[in-house]
């Protein structure tokens, strides 16, 4: 329809103006595959402490569930590449993504000016917008929709601009025009297999998350297993060795959103400042942040886990 296929473009295009990386989108339907291969990663207890992956399991692969009479997953990509890397090799290292302020804020506030948008040109529709916040596959959803294609590392990567990437959706009850997925271009490349220091990549593209430093210097809330020691070099906030070492990580750009460029303070710390951290430092470094989500107790077991 002629209609369906303008609004797609006018969307994606809308997208784009606004500060996504890209836009795509695929039609809202039963995940069949995405069914069979969670059943067997829960099977496995791949998901360590993170209970709630095992809830809402139809939800998790039916977006239908989710949002009433949904018809299309609108996946948009924001880019969180940072201008400079915070650490060097023997300093503490945080993830990029976490260099900012927490990207839930920056990226629901851009999917709902999208949102606006979509409602201005086709009127108010029953829709919701995805940001980690409920059991939604996004990178799934992006790879459907020819944004990327999920690599050995699990993570999505896109063709002109490597995986530095935040995802978030739109599920709306409105018919638009479908995206083509994009082939796999992994190829025979193994380097983050190879690179990933306590082999949490079991496997191409099977992460077992109670291995993965990222899990267990977020997520886990227990103590770090001793047979971890000498092998997080020094990552105290998430792991991205996987990404780092990915080929089509050099084509990555830096971002140009402001409120992802790391403050002053974090920029200068060194791994002394990280050592001798107390709560009032850590509220004033990470106010706003996704680090908080470790809280200064979890940050603080990770700078002793790493330094004994
Ligand atoms: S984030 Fe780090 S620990 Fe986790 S899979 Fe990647 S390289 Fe391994
Ligand atoms: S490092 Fe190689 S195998 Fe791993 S995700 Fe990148 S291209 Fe794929």
């Amino acid at each position: 329809m002629l209609e369906q296929k303008t609004f797609s473009e006018k969307i994606k295009n809308y997208a784009l103006k606004i500060g996504f990386h890209a836009c795509g989108i695929s039609k809202a339907n039963f995940l069949v595959e995405d069914a069979v291969f969670l059943k067997k990663w829960l099977d496995q207890d791949h998901e360590g402490e993170m209970a709630y992956m095992r809830n809402h399991f139809e939800k998790r692969t039916d977006p239908r569930l989710l949002v009433e009479n949904a018809k299309s997953v609108i996946s948009v990509l924001l880019n969180y590449f940072p201008e400079k890397q915070l650490h060097t090799e023997d300093q503490y290292k945080i993830s990029k993504y976490a260099y900012g302020i927490d990207y839930h804020f920056v990226l629901k506030d851009k999917l709902s000016e999208l949102l606006s948008f979509i409602e201005e040109l086709c009127g108010k529709r029953t829709s919701r917008i995805f940001v980690d916040s409920a059991p939604v596959l996004d990178k799934r959803w992006a790879q459907k929709s020819g944004l990327g294609w999920i690599g050995k590392n699990t993570c999505l990567i896109t063709k002109e601009q490597g995986s530095f990437f935040f995802i978030g959706e739109i599920i709306i009850d409105l018919d638009l025009d479908a995206d083509e997925p994009i082939e796999d271009y992994c190829g025979s490349c193994t380097k983050c297999l190879n690179a990933c220091p306590t082999n949490a990549l079991v496997a191409p593209y099977r992460l077992d998350a109670r291995k993965c430093i990222s899990y267990l210097t977020i997520e886990n809330k227990d103590e770090i297993p001793d047979r971890y020691k000498n092998s997080f070099n020094k990552w105290i906030y998430g792991c991205d060795i996987c990404q780092d070492v990915c080929p089509w990580n050099k084509k990555a750009i830096p971002t140009l959103i402001p409120e992802f460029k790391p403050s002053d303070d974090l920029t200068q710390m060194k791994n002394e400042d990280w050592q001798n951290l107390e709560k009032g430092k850590f509220n004033n470094l990470f106010k706003n942040s996704a680090v908080l989500r470790t809280k200064f107790a979890g940050l603080k077991r990770n700078i002793k886990f790493v330094s004994d």
